[in-house]
């Protein structure tokens, strides 16, 4: 039998499940703090501050020169 991993939000502590949930990944700029990451659930991901970013490897169209 497999054990199961169960996956616990940071924020509020609530089990997440599979296929759900969200980390969030914070990088100093200062390279030498490194970095830290937080395991979050849909709900607490929707909280967090910061703004949609967009998948790289492609310009959006509106960026395309015509
Ligand atoms: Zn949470």
């Amino acid at each position: 039998m497999a054990r199961k991993t169960v996956l616990v939000c940071d924020s509020c502590g609530s089990e997440v499940d599979e296929a759900k949930g969200a980390v969030m990944r914070v990088t100093y700029t200062d390279a030498r703090r490194g970095a830290k990451q937080a395991d979050l659930c849909d709900t607490c991901a929707g909280k967090m501050p910061g703004r949609a970013v967009a998948r790289r490897g492609r310009k959006p169209k509106s960026a395309l020169a015509v």
